[in-house]
This record gives C-alpha cells, sequence and structure tokens, in this order.
C-alpha cells in the first residue's frame, strides 16, 4: 500500500516564511511515521510558479518569471535540505513533464463537456488570484485578506462546469473524515450549500502560464494548473511519467495538508476536477491553523516576521519541530512565544528526557564497568505496562494525525520514569551491597525505557531520536522493524554503554 502525502505547492512570490515551514514539518513527522510502519510513502512538496502575481514580481525585479521562479525553488530545496526534510517529490509547475499532464487532464475534463467558454466580469484579486464577490460594486473595492484594491476583469474565458457537481461535492464533503478539523468542514458545508458557480480556468493577456491547446491567447488558470501539481508530481523522473502511470503509482492522495485559508480549493473545486476526469478525490484534505507571534498576526507592517532561518541557526532544527508539533494541536491556531519556547525546550528536552537518560547511563556505567546491568529477571511488570499503554496511546494518536498528543505521550510517560528513579533512588541503594540486584533492576528499567522513548521519538524528532538510541548503543543494530523493536525488554544484558553526552543543548532567553 503507499501513502501518499502532500505540502501545499508553495507560492514563489519569496523565500519560504514560518508558516510553509510549519506546514512541511508536519507532513515529514507523519510521512516518517508511515516509513517507520513499513508503508511505502510519497512525499510530495514543490512550488506553483505561474500566474500574474509571479509574473508582476519578476518584472519588478526586471528579471524574466522563470529566472525569479529558479531561483525562489532552489532556495525552498535548499530550505527542505537545512531542515531535514525527508520529501520524495519536488515538482515545479513550470516543468515541461508537469505542463504535459495538465493537457492530458484537460483533454478528459472537455470529454466529460465540461468546459465552456463564456464571459468573465468581476473583481479580481492578483495576490488570491480569485474573484471576490462586491455586491457595492464600488471601484475602491478591496480584497479583505491582501487589503488592496481589486481590478475590474471582463474578458472570454473557459469555465468549468463546477455547478454539474454539486451533489457530488455535498456528499463528499459530509463524509466522516474527508475534511478535517471539524470547524472547517461546517465553512465549507455552509458554502457548498449556497450552490456551487462554474469557474473560470483560463485567463487571457496573461503569458506566464501554460497555453490552453486551441486556445492562444488563453493560459491556465494558476488553480486549475497547480493542483494537478499533486498528480504530476507523482510520476515525473519516472520512466512511465503519462498521468495513467502518476495514477497507478499512487493516487488517491491520502492526505493534503494545507492552510486553512486554500480549503474551499482543495475541497471543492479540485475534488470536483477530479471527478470531471474520471479520476478518485484525495481521500482527506487537513486544513492547519495560522502561527501567531506573542499573540499578534504576524506582518511586514508590525515588523513582527519570524525569520525561520534565524530560528533554525539560533535553536537548531529539533528545538522548533518539538515546539511546533508538540504545543499546537494540528487544525489549532498557534502562537509562538519565545519565553514558552526557551521553556518546552529546556523542561521536556534537555531536563526531562535528557537528563534522564545521562544520569542512567553514568550510573549504569559507574556501577556497572561502563555496561548495562546484568541480572536474571529484569522486568518491572509496572513500568513495562506503562510503556506498552504510551506505545498503544501514541500510535492511535498519530493515526489520526494528532502528533502533540502522540509527543505528550512520550513526555508524559518520561516524567513517570523520573518520578520512578527519584521514589527508588538507587544512588542511595548502592552504598550497602546487599541492595545491588535491586539497583541493576532499577537501572535496568529505565535504560529501557529511555530505548522506548528514544523510539517514540524517530519520526517527530529524527536526530534527538538517533542522539539518544546511539548513547545506548541501539541505533541500526539489527534488523528489527521499528515495531518490532518497540517490544518491551530488548536493550541487551552486560552490554557496553558510550560515554554519555548531552542530547540537546539547553537554550537561553533572547
Ligand atoms: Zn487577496
Amino acid at each position: 500500500m503507499t501513502f501518499t502525502i502532500t505540502t501545499p505547492l508553495y507560492y514563489v512570490n519569496d523565500k519560504p516564511h514560518l508558516g510553509s515551514v510549519y506546514t512541511t514539518i508536519i507532513c515529514d513527522s507523519i510521512a516518517r511515521y508511515k516509513r517507520l510502519l513499513g508503508e511505502k510513502v510519497i512525499f510530495i512538496t514543490g512550488v506553483d510558479e505561474h500566474g500574474l502575481k509571479i509574473q508582476r514580481t519578476a518584472s519588478e525585479k526586471k528579471v524574466s518569471p522563470q529566472s525569479h521562479c529558479d531561483e525562489i525553488s532552489d532556495s525552498f530545496i535548499e530550505n527542505w535540505k537545512k531542515w531535514e526534510i525527508s520529501f520524495d517529490k519536488f515538482i515545479r509547475t513550470s516543468s515541461e513533464h508537469h505542463a504535459n499532464i495538465v493537457n492530458e487532464f484537460y483533454q478528459k475534463v472537455i470529454k466529460s463537456d465540461d468546459i465552456y467558454m463564456g464571459i468573465q466580469k468581476g473583481w479580481y484579486c492578483v495576490g488570491c488570484e480569485e474573484f471576490k464577490d462586491n455586491p457595492d460594486n464600488s471601484p475602491l473595492a478591496q480584497c479583505p485578506i491582501h487589503k488592496k484594491n481589486l481590478e475590474w476583469r471582463d474578458e472570454e474565458n473557459l469555465f468549468f462546469r463546477l455547478s454539474k457537481y454539486q451533489n457530488q461535492i455535498e456528499e463528499l464533503i459530509n463524509k466522516e473524515d474527508f475534511i478535517e478539523p471539524k470547524e472547517r468542514k461546517n465553512e465549507i458545508i455552509n458554502f457548498v450549500s449556497k450552490g456551487l458557480k462554474d469557474f473560470s480556468i483560463s485567463r487571457t493577456n496573461l503569458d506566464w502560464g501554460i497555453k490552453v491547446p486551441d486556445h492562444n491567447s488563453h493560459t491556465f488558470y494558476v488553480w486549475f494548473d497547480a493542483l494537478l501539481g499533486y498528480i504530476s508530481a507523482i510520476s515525473m523522473e519516472e520512466s512511465k511519467n503519462t498521468l495513467e502511470d502518476s495514477i497507478v503509482m499512487g493516487w488517491p492522495a491520502n492526505i493534503h495538508i494545507i492552510g486553512k485559508d486554500i480549503l474551499r480549493f482543495h475541497a471543492i473545486y479540485w475534488p470536483a476536477m477530479l471527478l470531471s476526469a474520471g479520476i478518485s478525490p484525495p481521500k482527506k484534505v487537513f486544513g492547519h491553523g495560522f502561527l501567531t507571534r506573542e499573540g499578534q498576526k504576524m506582518g511586514k507592517s508590525l515588523g513582527n516576521i519570524l525569520d525561520p532561518e534565524i530560528l533554525l541557526t539560533k535553536y537548531g532544527n529539533e528545538a522548533v519541530r518539538w515546539y511546533l508539533l508538540k504545543d499546537i494541536a494540528l487544525g489549532n491556531d498557534g502562537d509562538f512565544q519565545n519565553k514558552r519556547f526557551v521553556d518546552i525546550i529546556n523542561n521536556d528536552l534537555a531536563n526531562t528526557i535528557g537528563n534522564l537518560l545521562n544520569r542512567s547511563s553514568s550510573m549504569s556505567r559507574k556501577w556497572f564497568n561502563n555496561k548495562t546491568p546484568n541480572l536474571e529477571d529484569k522486568n518491572d511488570s509496572k513500568i513495562k505496562d506503562y510503556a506498552n499503554k504510551t506505545i498503544d496511546k501514541y500510535i492511535s494518536f498519530f493515526e489520526k494525525y494528532k502528533i502533540d498528543l502522540a509527543s505528550n505521550e512520550i513526555l508524559k510517560f518520561a516524567i513517570f520514569i523520573n518520578l520512578y528513579l527519584n521514589d527508588k533512588q538507587p544512588w542511595t541503594l548502592i552504598k550497602d551491597d546487599k541492595n545491588i540486584e535491586d539497583v541493576k533492576f532499577i537501572i535496568y528499567n529505565v535504560l529501557e525505557s529511555c530505548r522506548i522513548i528514544g523510539l517514540l521519538l524517530q519520526p517527530i524528532l529524527p536526530n534527538l531520536s538517533c542522539n539518544i538510541l546511539i548513547q545506548l548503543g541501539q541505533l541500526n543494530n539489527d534488523n528489527k522493524s521499528w515495531k518490532e523493536k518497540l517490544n518491551w525488554g530488548l536493550l541487551p544484558l552486560d552490554y557496553e554503554l558510550p560515554e554519555p553526552k548531552p542530547i540537546i543543548n539547553k537554550l537561553d532567553y533572547d
């Protein structure tokens, strides 16, 4: 079974901002989790390169749209490498392969008799690449999102018969799992209930786009083009690279993770386009929330935009991942607070998890000849049960994309083990020789718990997980699957432990 997951195809007006980093980290973590379960994963990201806004940005910079796109597209790839994003496909919508897939798809939609020529009149936001309702028809109409003046359009466009799919779309969006989270689902249901209108899928007087066959002066509307990137990505750089090949290899997508602002395109227009072409819609569309900073919306005018590259350099990948994945419930808005960030990283990762590992491995090395203890009956059933329950809950949360709750299960387990250690006080017991078997028992169970913690952190914090497992001598030491490794009691007895090093550095306040 193939598991296909996508980030949005990011618009190339600028290098990645924190919001794109957030979406991409979520997808990365889910992709890593599915790979650990042994599933074949296709993790797709990429860039949406066409449209009027890009053409204008390029002309302001006095470069060609293509060279502008090359530059920004490279910066996305660079960035995802720095963030160690494990994507499998990076699609560029200006590629020839993508244009071929769009054309193939368009022919199928024509065959369904879903394309016609009409007149498009209305107020257009170039920033949104979308027509806006403007009941008072004022020439000063502004986009509520971009706060920029709308532009009046009156031109011949090709239209897609969205209205024909009213019933099918209603059925789809009412399905239990198609749209998440639930609040967003209701917004979409409400919108659709007002009646779907056909929408124009071509633009005239716009060169920077894919030319519509048989209509020389038209290019495809940027959304009609970009959404297909999710499918064209699958067969890019493959020897078989038609639309059909893409579908066979990995469609429908299991999940599109997107910002809540583009949910309508993904939950309504895109499935209708696919139904028209006789292709299955995606299985799920998940709209995540927006990030604010210290309770305020980030924006150029406020001068409070948080640059993800600065965060990465200053705090490192794992710290930022932990904050975004553990502290924000997927679907909710999240707030980035510097003090809270530093506290969470220091408490959770450096103290609760890091110190637990360092303390217990130091004690084991000191008392047992640089090794794990050697004992007959090694399992504390209370801890073993707690570990197994943690694993079960973690998996059931991850399956529902509740990464924050899965992360919190790991943390709760680590807190429980810290309490166990403090309660048992092996450093006091060791002073009397007759307690030696008890000490071995305690240390073994704590070290084994650290191994489980390290494994569970793998999709969330891949490097930190690695550091934990290295310190236990347990990185890639056998051919067992991740799930098999989660069985309790696999940490070997009387086994050499490397010298402990902090798994993460403590952070300072600004
Ligand atoms: Zn706008």
